[in-house]
């Protein structure tokens, strides 16, 4: 048996790698290890959540951002990024369509824009909440304190998605400028789980400078973590930063951590993200045949949509957009799948509660 053989063996059937075998892993990867982990990794997610497609509505409420992260087409610094803000009614009004339209749960998103202050996202928080019990809330607004996330989490809120970006300090340094730490992250989401939200780490596929080492430390610090959710998809670049020209992330491996991270934590929410449906027009389906169980539509009103560009060519319109659920449907359809109106929770979170 190669040594291939033998880490992709114990994946199957343990679910536990080390970092040495997560590199033997990543080093060696080939076509057939790769199909194999993918019908693994989508056998394991129908075993747990059938074959059912949780969807999460997208609401992309500011685009002003503090900070300076230089992947991103929103930094601080980007002069030319359109900037932004929706209103609470728009954000409430966001909301409500999207539970009309059969979403159950919603994640606000944006850059952290010091205009919402605690006192403001708990106050929309609380209101959604309200309107709508049933429709679970994620937030996903960046580093904040442990007092701030707690605000947020006795205000109703379900979730929380941080990506933790990379967990090695030094690559880490390479993508942030110095006020921004691989460790503050950590704290953060460590905090996070600690308060009780479901809780999402992730990173970017094929990030500048991103090593196989690197990967094989996220896939231990996602071990450590255990998040509820995780986000991964491929950097793509941005004509206004500093990684202006940096090739985008590569598709097979993408998919090969999505099958990967599935077997590793089993029940945890993994959507098929849009950056992977921006680099391939078949990225999504793709993604849940490598065992991906979430899909996020677009759910901000169609005039900011665009503005809100993390990275070139970001996919905003087509099935993107939460008027295009129909198509989905049938994407989703053409591949066995079935979207759910579904607040979608982590199950194995719901059983340990
Ligand atoms: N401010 C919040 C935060 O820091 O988590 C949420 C917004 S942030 C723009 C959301 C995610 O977009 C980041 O975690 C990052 O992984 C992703 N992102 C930013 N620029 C990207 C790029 N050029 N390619 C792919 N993903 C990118």
């Amino acid at each position: 048996m190669t040594e291939l053989q033998q880490v992709t063996d114990k994946l199957l059937t343990e679910g536990n790698i080390t970092r040495e075998e997560a590199i033997v892993l990543l080093n060696n990867r080939n076509k057939d290890t790769q199909a194999l982990l993918a019908s693994k990794a989508s056998e394991t997610a129908k075993s747990i959540y059938g074959n059912r497609i949780f969807i999460r509505g997208l609401v992309e409420f500011t685009s002003f951002c503090r900070n300076d992260c230089y992947y991103c087409g929103i930094r601080h610094s980007n002069k030319n990024a359109s900037r932004y803000r929706l209103t609470k009614n728009e954000i409430l009004a966001c909301a409500s369509h999207g539970y009309m339209s059969g979403f159950r749960t919603i994640v606000l998103q944006g850059g952290e824009d010091a205009f919402f202050t605690d006192e403001l996202i708990t106050d929309i928080v609380s209101s959604i909440k309200s309107e709508h019990p049933d429709l679970a809330v994620t937030l996903s607004i960046g580093e904040k304190s442990r007092k701030s996330y707690q605000a947020f989490f006795d205000a109703g809120c379900d979730r929380y998605l941080l990506r933790h970006e990379t967990a090695d300090s030094e690559h880490y340094a390479k993508l942030h400028p110095s006020t921004l730490s691989a460790d503050n992250r950590k704290r953060c989401l460590f905090d996070l789980k600690d308060i009780g939200f479901q809780t999402g780490a992730g990173f970017m596929v094929g990030s500048p400078y991103q090593t196989i080492e690197n990967i094989a430390d996220d896939l231990m610090f996602l071990k450590a973590l255990r998040p509820e959710m995780v986000g991964i998809g491929p950097f793509i670049p941005h004509k206004d930063t500093c990684f202006a020209g940096h090739p985008h992330g590569d598709l097979d491996l993408t998919l090969y951590l999505l099958s990967v991270i599935r077997l590793m934590l089993p029940s945890v929410l993994l959507p098929a993200t849009t950056a992977l449906g921006t680099i391939d027009p078949h990225g999504r389906e793709l993604g849940i045949l490598a065992g991906a169980n979430v899909v996020m539509p677009n759910l901000s009103p169609e005039d900011v949509r665009a503005k809100y560009n993390l990275y070139d060519n970001k996919a905003c319109s087509g099935a993107e957009a939460a008027e295009y659920l129909n198509s989905l449907k049938e994407e989703m359809r053409s591949i066995g799948y079935e979207i759910v109106t579904d607040r979608g929770d982590n199950a194995e979170f719901i059983l340990n509660r």
